[in-house]
């Protein structure tokens, strides 16, 4: 099969793989009908994070192709939908819903496992793992926000839920990558009264206000903080979602958070400190992390299913496997907020 490869910083190629089978009774295979590139494989992408050689791309919604012997609640020629990170739906920590931290698990894309930037992966766990789609003939839009259910609506809707957002919740976003205005729909969704979001690009203010943004602000910084603040009457936000992982957007973070407050944090962190004297003065919290998408997805799902959500809009560019490089280079430019990648037909 075909399938994409990181050779090393800002090489990224087409190549082949041999075709994946079923190798454990709990196995599934499944042909990728859609994937995307994520703000993460940016980082290995521009050499800030290592990364072996191998295969790339954890996030994708396919079609089940075959399964083994062991696999129960799906079925051949099934649609589903991945989550970026495989488990095995028992461990203790799978059963306290953090399968993202299973100790049997593992990320696609990942230590030779099949990435979703290619034809087709070999999902280990597959029952804890993949999620069937309900009913058939989905449209293009179904299918694009469904993708976004693998990783960064998940993300986003975490952001918001580490943060404590409920209905009436004043909410700060900082950070307008594809995360980021997946928290603006997830805070919304979650009842927002108003959400704050920073953002500089006329694209993805944009798309901040169809999520739901009532604010959005061009400033950065402690010009942001201090703009926040004055919003909120002097008071600062109820929930504040770190969607960038930079020093700079955790101290926004933390400085617009009024005290009690929580700040969910998701970006991936690089050379963050956190204000610990803000944490013990303000009585602000920190909570967040690499996100349960297996958890969030059902009840995600059936938001998109019914037409309530449509995250799939922060796909602003869409390519196939023969495109994967333009993918890249697309978000690396910030010319595309997230790339798609249109791998085959439904
Ligand atoms: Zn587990």
């Amino acid at each position: 099969m075909r399938a994409a490869f990181f050779n090393g910083p800002r090489d990224i190629a087409l190549g082949t793989r041999p075709d994946p089978s079923i190798q454990l009774p709990t196995d599934a295979v499944v042909r990728v009908v859609l994937a995307c590139v994520c703000g993460s494989d940016l980082w290995f992408f521009r050499g800030e994070t290592p990364k072996p050689p191998g295969t790339i791309g954890h996030e994708f919604i396919g079609v089940v192709e075959d399964i083994g012997t062991e696999v129960t609640g799906l079925a051949k020629g099934d649609l589903v939908i991945a989550p970026f990170v495989f488990g095995d739906g028992s461990c203790p920590h799978c059963l306290a819903g953090w399968p993202t931290n299973c100790t049997s698990g593992g990320s696609f894309g990942n230590n030779d496992i099949d990435g979703g930037q290619g034809e087709a992966v070999r999902v280990p766990f597959a029952s804890s793992t993949l999620v069937p789609v309900p009913g058939t003939g989905h449209s293009e839009e179904t299918l694009r926000s469904l993708t976004t259910l693998c990783d960064v609506m998940c993300t986003g809707h975490h952001a918001a839920k580490s943060a404590g957002v409920e209905s009436g919740s004043v909410v700060a976003v900082v950070g307008d990558g594809a995360v980021g205005l997946s928290g603006v729909l997830a805070s919304a969704r979650l009842g927002a009264s108003r959400i704050i979001v920073l953002s500089r690009t006329p694209e993805r203010q944009n798309i901040a206000r169809q999520f739901g943004a009532t604010d959005v602000l061009a400033e950065r910084g402690d010009e942001a903080i201090a703009r926040i603040m004055e919003l909120t009457n002097g008071t600062g936000v109820d929930a504040a979602l770190e969607c960038v992982g930079t020093g700079e957007s955790m101290d926004t973070a933390f400085g617009v958070a009024r005290p009690g407050a929580l700040v969910g944090m998701v970006g991936a962190p690089h050379g963050v400190t956190v204000p610990i004297r803000t944490v013990m003065i303000r009585n602000v919290g920190l909570r967040g992390g690499v996100c349960p998408a297996r958890r969030y997805i059902p009840e995600l799902m059936t938001d998109v299913l019914e037409d309530r959500i449509n995250p799939g809009i922060v796909f602003d560019f869409a390519t196939n496997l023969e495109g994967i490089v333009d993918a890249y280079e697309a978000m690396d430019t910030r010319r595309a907020t997230k790339s798609l990648l249109r791998v085959s037909s439904l």
